[in-house]
């Protein structure tokens, strides 16, 4: 499987170097450099294909180094907001693939207290999961999208007359689904590692859940959808910008393998045929 991901994040290099040749008048552009294309092994089960890890090994290790300890107690709390969701919350933290992502609601910020000063701000790029599919305004404190502000998922356009932005559209919606998925593949592995150190299902149900809604949403995700602050047009493979995506799934994949013993096959082919579909990429 990790070939076959490879082999994605290889094509992409490829596809960006080639893309760059007949650009060449200006800007910065990669040099050429070796891409190597993996052939994933035949007749090997889909479950075979994935590394799996001694869990015995592991937990001695854990026990014995203290260190150990902070670590799990840390991650614990990263997720436990995530893991306290119903079924149905956590598949909300997902819309529809074609709902917009963007990096910044607007690159001039809240469209009443401004604050854009510097990339990404006001607003960050962590989202608060108790807000989902929305974003408060550190400076007002006021919750987008709203009756005056309405977003729904294609963003806002500002019709105010007198507005400097007049005419651009705000992201909140996108804004929160950008970044929410831009840290999903690091939420399904702290789930992975914390399933496989404990044992607690409620670790797994979790991550079956938001990997069950991705992986609905994931074939129609397109990177045209996909801007930095609406008036770009940007370089991006699918998900999001073109740097992340190779990381993003290799993320997915390392939380994947370690959740393997508490999926059926059924599921496994399903993860499988997700992540080797081929990624079409726009320039
Ligand atoms: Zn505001």
């Amino acid at each position: 499987m990790k070939h076959e991901i490879w082999f994605a994040v290889s094509l992409c290099c490829l596809l960006l170097v080639s893309c760059g040749q007949g650009k060449r008048d200006t800007g910065i552009f990669p040099s050429q450099h070796p891409v190597s294309v993996k052939t994933p092994p035949q007749g090997i089960p889909d479950r075979d294909r994935y590394t799996k890890y001694d869990r015995d090994a592991i937990l001695k290790k854990v026990t014995e180094d203290k260190r150990y300890g902070d670590l799990i107690e840390n991650t614990r709390k990263s997720v436990g907001q995530l893991v306290s969701m119903s079924d149905e919350q956590l598949r909300g933290l997902i819309p529809p693939a074609n709902t917009k992502r963007a990096l910044m609601v607007h690159r001039k910020g809240c469209p009443v207290h401004g604050g854009g000063v510097s990339v990404y701000q006001p607003f960050g790029t962590t989202v608060d999961l108790s807000l989902p599919l929305q974003v408060r305004c550190p400076i007002g404190g006021e919750v987008y999208p709203s009756r005056d502000f309405p977003d729904d998922g294609q963003g806002w356009l500002d019709d105010r007359p007198d507005s400097p932005t007049k005419g651009e559209k705000y992201y909140f919606v996108g804004w929160f689904n950008h970044w929410f998925l831009q840290s999903l593949p690091a939420r399904i592995k702290m789930l992975g590692q914390l399933w496989f150190l404990t044992g607690d299902e409620k670790y797994s149900r979790t991550a079956q859940v938001l990997l069950r809604r991705f992986m609905e949403v994931y074939p129609d995700i397109d990177s045209n959808d996909l801007t930095y602050d609406g008036t770009d047009r940007g370089v991006y493979i699918k998900t999001t910008c073109t740097p992340w995506e190779g990381p993003a799934l290799m993320n997915l994949t390392d939380g994947f393998e370690l959740l393997l013993p508490t999926v059926d096959d059924q599921f496994i082919r399903d993860y499988r045929d997700l992540t080797s579909t081929k990624y079409e990429v726009r320039f």
